[in-house]
């Protein structure tokens, strides 16, 4: 069994957040972030990030260069 660190979860996060890793993963990145400050925080910024592009792009996916634009303004008092 591997432990997952901080950079391969932030690797992993969107992936984590879109449900595209699989079970035995996910299981990991779950419970990093259950026991881990930072990259729980890092996953509730990204959950109400991607509320805010839902919300304004009525559920379509917004381009990943969009997304890392946000990120980083978002992203600038982390
Ligand atoms: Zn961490």
């Amino acid at each position: 069994m591997t432990d997952i660190d901080c950079n391969a979860l932030l690797e992993r996060l969107w992936a984590y957040l879109d449900g595209e890793v699989e079970e035995t993963e996910y299981r990991h990145l779950r419970a990093h972030i259950a026991h881990c400050l930072g990259c729980k925080h890092h996953a509730d910024f990204e959950v109400r990030l991607r509320q805010i592009i839902q919300a304004k792009c009525r559920g379509e996916r917004a381009p990943a260069r969009l997304r890392e634009e946000l990120r980083r303004l978002l992203g600038n008092s982390l």
